[in-house]
């Protein structure tokens, strides 16, 4: 959340702003679910950014504000606020953690400063000792000094043991959230913005090792039927379970993603033509066989059918326009009748 939208939203103007919110998605038809009024208020706060734009053209489409849509959003410009302001958590906690560690090194040093000069100015009075007494006073000040620095030194210990467990403890709370700012809340496949990177990194690898690297897109077919007919709720559970088969299907070394509403990708590194093709058709009938049924009713929802489209990258090409290659032969497959896989590069021969 930006500073200024904390702000407003802990201001005398709050609640005027969270009513002007609520009026705004009435006057739309968008539930009030915390997500979709969280996404409203960051909109509201920043009505230039990319969200609010993003939402001003969803809602001119005038279909239905479903909870995978907000979810989408949510993923897309969401997340990365919550993982800053987690990062300035982690970050405070850090600052405190170390202080406090160097605090008590400084105490040590000290310490252990005061307890050579207590050795030497015992070293010099031993040399003028004469009597007994006299040594048993200079040995029991050592023994003071020295159950003093062992003091110290425990201290220390139990610090520093103290911070590794907190440091341990954020770094596995940072990796929860970075997981999950990488994530799909529906579908639990990777993101956009994850898949996105690792598209990217798949990129960069098959340029430097020369091996293969394929993209694949995948589009659930007529999915505005599904919405419209049996509502978004079975809507989303058809998302779940064509994530859930790709998930299946695709693990690593194959990445899969969930990419925007209904568009899944799949990235398969050194896989030939042939593997990645009979991989796509083996997920596209894995999924068509299940017939579904609506939880409520019980009705039978019929197959879900995907269409599919994928491009082997070219020397030098980019992330980008391997995507956009993949997605041409996605629509290829799409205009051809759907329920189908194309495939760029024979497309460009056929050409
Ligand atoms: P979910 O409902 O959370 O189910 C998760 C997993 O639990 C399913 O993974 C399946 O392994 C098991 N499961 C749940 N309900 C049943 C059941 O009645 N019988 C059996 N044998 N197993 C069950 P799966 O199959 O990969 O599905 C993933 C998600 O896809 C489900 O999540 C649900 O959201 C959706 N889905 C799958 N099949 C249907 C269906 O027939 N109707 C609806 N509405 N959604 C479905």
């Amino acid at each position: 959340m930006t500073a200024r939208l904390q702000t407003t939203l802990r201001g005398p103007e709050a609640y005027a702003l969270a009513r002007t919110v609520l009026d705004q998605m009435e006057a739309v038809g968008v539930w009030p679910t915390p997500l979709n009024f969280e996404l409203w208020v960051h909109a509201a706060g920043e009505p230039e950014g990319l969200l609010a734009k993003e939402i001003q053209r969803l809602v001119a489409t005038s279909e239905p504000f479903s909870e995978a849509t907000a979810e989408m959003l949510a993923a897309e410009f969401l997340p990365r606020g919550r993982l800053t302001e987690e990062i300035r958590d982690a970050g405070r906690v850090l600052d405190r953690e170390l202080s406090s560690v160097s605090h008590a090194i400084a105490k040590a040093h000290e310490t252990q400063t005061a307890y050579g000069q207590t050795l030497d100015q015992a070293a010099t009075s031993m040399q003028a000792v004469e009597d007994d007494h006299g040594f048993q006073t200079i040995v029991s000040g050592l023994s003071s000094a020295t159950r003093h620095v062992r003091a110290e030194n425990e201290t220390l210990e139990k610090k520093l043991e103290v911070s590794t467990r907190e440091v341990l403890r954020l770094r596995e709370h940072l990796e929860l959230v970075r997981r999950e700012a990488m994530t799909d809340a529906l579908t639990n496949l990777a993101n956009r913005k994850a898949f996105d990177e690792q598209l990217a990194r798949a990129c960069e690898t098959a340029q430097s090792d020369g091996r293969a690297l394929t993209l694949a897109v995948l589009d659930i077919d007529h999915f505005k039927r599904f919405n419209d007919t049996w509502g978004h709720q079975t809507g989303d559970q058809v998302l779940r379970y064509v994530g859930s088969v790709l998930g299946r299907l695709a693990s690593h070394p194959r990445f899969a993603a969930r990419y925007g509403g209904e568009e899944f990708a799949v990235i398969f590194p050194h896989e030939s033509v042939g593997l990645v093709e009979s991989a796509l058709e083996a997920m596209r009938s894995e999924i068509a066989s299940r017939a579904l049924r609506r939880r409520s009713t019980n009705d039978d929802l019929g197959a879900v059918t995907l269409s599919a489209g994928f491009a082997v990258r070219r020397p030098d090409e980019t992330a980008a326009d391997l995507l956009e290659r993949a997605d041409e032969a996605l629509y290829a497959a799409k205009r051809a009748g759907r329920n189908r896989t194309a495939c760029a590069e024979r497309l460009t021969k056929a050409a």
